[in-house]
């Protein structure tokens, strides 16, 4: 078994990607920004008897996402999987109210840096002769919402990138997926509102997905027979039904 890249590793959905695949056998390649994190996430992981490679990466650093792949070392390979999971929200202001510092940190992290890893790594996977990318896109790529402009934006263009890179790849054996969740609670909307109790209340008197159920998600779309290419998964916690419907505030 090879290795798995998961961007954004330090939190969340990441983590928990980190988790499943490591306990089922996969080495896992990491990075993200807080290095304490992901040393604490690796010294607990490789007692699952894996190989844990991880570097502090800012993904919206165009020469610290070449610096990251370039140090993968070699015995890491074959790269398996890759994850692009790092990402974030700025912000909740409608868009002539905004912060254009917000709008390039998403804009860089979830789009462009997405764009050069995956940039980076087909190479390596065509050179396999296998691999899977799977993108982290939201509910938000599908509807958008009040003052979600530009973050709903930028998950619109993972829709488009993850059908365009099937194109692009449909010679080469690698498979291409992206899974689309609806509220999922994390460090999501702390990071969003920069403010941990207004992000509490996000997730209040709701059920809402745990990171572990995306990565129960991610883990299964990666491990179908190669002939197999899940395309695109939504999915949403049972009581919310589309971005502003969910069963605490509907109809108040
Ligand atoms: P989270 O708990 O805040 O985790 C985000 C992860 O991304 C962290 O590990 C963070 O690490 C990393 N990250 C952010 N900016 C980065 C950068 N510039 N460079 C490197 N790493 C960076 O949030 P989450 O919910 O798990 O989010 C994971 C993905 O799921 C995101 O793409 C998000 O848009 C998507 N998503 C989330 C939800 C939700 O409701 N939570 C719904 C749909 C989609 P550092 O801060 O340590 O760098």
């Amino acid at each position: 078994m090879g290795s798995v890249i998961i961007t954004g590793a330090s939190s969340g959905i990441g983590k928990a990607c980190a988790e499943i695949f490591a306990k089922n056998g996969y080495n896992l390649v990491l990075n993200a920004r807080r290095i304490d994190r992901l040393e604490e996430i690796a010294s607990k992981l490789k007692n699952e008897k894996i190989k844990v490679f991880y570097k502090k990466t800012d993904m919206s650093n165009k020469e610290d996402i070449f610096e990251f792949v370039e140090s993968i070392p070699k015995d890491f390979y074959p790269i398996d999987i890759l994850i692009n999971n790092a990402g974030l929200s700025r912000g909740l202001e409608p868009l002539d109210q905004g912060n254009i510092d917000n709008w390039n940190e998403m804009i860089d992290a979830n789009i462009k840096g997405v764009l050069i890893i995956t940039k980076l790594i087909i190479p390596i996977m065509k050179k396999q002769g296998y691999g899977h990318i799977i993108n982290l896109g939201s509910i938000a790529g599908h509807e958008s919402y009040p003052g979600g402009n530009v973050y709903c934006a930028t998950k619109a263009a993972i829709k488009s990138l993850t059908k365009s890179l099937r194109m692009d790849l449909i010679r080469t054996n690698i498979r291409v997926s992206s899974i689309d969740p609806g509220m999922v609670e994390t460090e999501f909307s702390e990071v969003r509102f920069r403010d941990a109790q207004r992000a509490k209340k996000v997730y209040e008197n709701i059920k809402p997905l745990y990171a572990e159920d995306i990565a129960d998600v991610i883990y299964f779309i990666a491990t179908r027979p190669q002939h197999v290419n899940i395309e695109d998964v939504i999915i949403m916690p049972t009581q919310q039904a589309s971005v502003l419907i969910n069963d605490r505030d509907y109809n108040k």
